[in-house]
Parts: structure tokens; C-alpha cells; sequence
């Protein structure tokens, strides 16, 4: 079996460590024995949204949210197809926003959105800098996971809002998440995950890197469930990471 999984500009949204979230999903799958085929496709480069079964989009700054806009919206109508279609997402903070309506900069210059997801984004005051643990909302995972948290890193200006036609991934326990407002962090539509965590997110987390990679196979019709692997070493670290966070909280 075969995994398609690609990078969008991985030269341009790849802040720290973003990038260590392929290795992630990579790595899970050749350990069960799935071939993961894995692609890069950045300004100007062909994509087959409809061939792919992951794409991620990671974080970027301003400045490099601002150089791929009008690269993103040539791509709007085939990944909104996609999307549509069951195509899982993973995107990061600057590539979350990217997803959503808008992001307002701190001067009040807006960077158009591909309007898939019903969020919007406007730069804030101050910057929301630091680790996070999030308590995931019940029904985003399988009913199989050890744990309902996320942990991660944040850094970002931009406070994202949610429309009421879509709901959070889970409560912020620590750190601020969409908004520092809310409580709210991330969001989920269809198999889209939008989030800020970065750190990268999937090694720390690796109950939600198979959450993603069961979503490609269900929708492909190749099973339902993932063989399960040794976490014990990535379940401490989780562990002992949730635990300092809340202690510190
Ligand atoms: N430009 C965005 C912000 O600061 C994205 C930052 C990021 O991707 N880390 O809100």
C-alpha cells in the first residue's frame, strides 16, 4: 500500500520544525509497512490535489504568506474539490490562516484566504508566544486514543475567529490557541485540521499523526484501522511534557 503525501511550499511554510511532521507521518507509515510517497510542490509546480492523500501546509510568516498568496488561489477550485472530497489536511498557523477567509495584518492590509474554512484572522496587539496543551474536543479522535491532548508551540500575531458553522479541535488548558480570547484552539472541517501548534505537532503527538493517517485510508477504502506500534517512548514524552505544562499552569 501506497500513501501520497505532500509538502506545499515547503521553502516557504516551514517554520520550527514544521517540516518534522512529514518525517512523522513517513515514519508511521514504513513502520506498518505502508510506502509512503511523498511530495514537495511549491511556487509555479503542478499539483494533483485529487491524487494526494495528506497535504500539509505549515506556518510561514507575513512576509511568505504574502509571496504564495496568488500561487494559492490559482489552486483554489481543485483543493476546494478535494477537500470536498475527503482529502486530509494538516494545516499550521500562517497555512491555517491561509485556509480561512482573511488575515489582517497589523497595518490593516488584508491577505485574501482561500475561504475554504469559515474562520478569519486579525493580527493582535501583542504576540502569542509559548507551549500549549490543548484538551481535544470528544469525537475528533478515534475512540482507540491513550490521549485526548495535544501539546505544541505556538508564536504567531494573528487571532483566528471561528464562523458558527465550524467547531474548535479541542479547549486550550495552556497557552492561547485561536485567539487567547476564546479558548478555543484549532479547527476541523470535513478531514481539514487547522491549528497553531507547531513543535513539531505529529511527533509529539503521535496519536493525532494516526488520526490523520487513518482519515487517508478510510477514505481510500484500503481499512479502517492502522496496525498499532510501540509509542511507549513518544506516550513518556507526551506525558511528561502535558504534566510540566499543567503544573506550571
Ligand atoms: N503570520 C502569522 C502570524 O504571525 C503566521 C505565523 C506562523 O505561521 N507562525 O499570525
Amino acid at each position: 500500500m501506497k500513501l501520497n503525501i505532500c509538502h506545499l511550499y515547503p521553502d516557504l511554510l516551514d517554520l520550527y520544525g514544521d517540516r518534522g511532521n512529514i518525517l512523522a507521518l513517513a515514519a508511521r507509515c514504513r513502520w506498518r509497512g505502508i510506502e509512503p510517497v511523498i511530495r514537495q510542490a511549491s511556487l509555479g509546480e503542478d499539483l494533483d490535489f485529487m491524487g494526494m492523500d495528506i497535504l500539509f501546509l505549515g506556518g510561514g510568516s507575513d512576509r511568505e504568506q504574502g509571496l504564495l498568496v496568488q500561487d494559492l488561489m490559482r489552486r483554489g477550485d481543485e483543493l476546494r474539490s478535494a477537500i470536498e472530497n475527503g482529502l486530509v489536511v494538516l494545516s499550521i498557523c500562517g497555512g491555517y490562516q491561509m485556509l480561512g477567509k482573511f488575515y489582517q495584518m497589523a497595518g490593516g492590509e488584508k491577505i485574501q484566504g482561500l475561504g475554504i474554512l469559515d474562520v478569519w484572522t486579525s493580527a493582535g496587539a501583542k504576540r502569542l508566544i509559548g507551549n500549549v496543551v490543548v484538551e481535544l474536543d470528544e469525537g475528533v479522535l478515534n475512540g482507540n486514543s491513550k490521549f485526548r491532548t495535544l501539546v505544541g508551540f505556538e508564536n504567531h500575531s494573528g487571532k483566528t475567529f471561528l464562523g458558527a458553522g465550524v467547531k474548535p479541535l479541542g479547549k486550550v488548558l495552556v497557552g492561547n490557541g485561536n485567539n487567547g480570547d476564546d479558548g478555543g484552539e484549532g479547527v476541523r472541517y470535513r478531514n481539514v485540521f487547522g491549528t497553531y501548534l507547531h513543535g513539531p505537532l505529529l511527533p509529539k503527538n503521535p496519536h493525532f499523526a494516526d488520526l490523520l493517517l487513518e482519515l487517508a485510508i478510510l477514505r481510500r477504502g484500503l481499512g479502517t484501522r492502522l496496525r498499532e506500534l510501540d509509542d511507549s517512548l513518544e506516550e513518556l514524552a507526551h506525558e511528561a511534557m502535558v504534566n510540566r505544562l499543567l503544573k506550571q499552569a
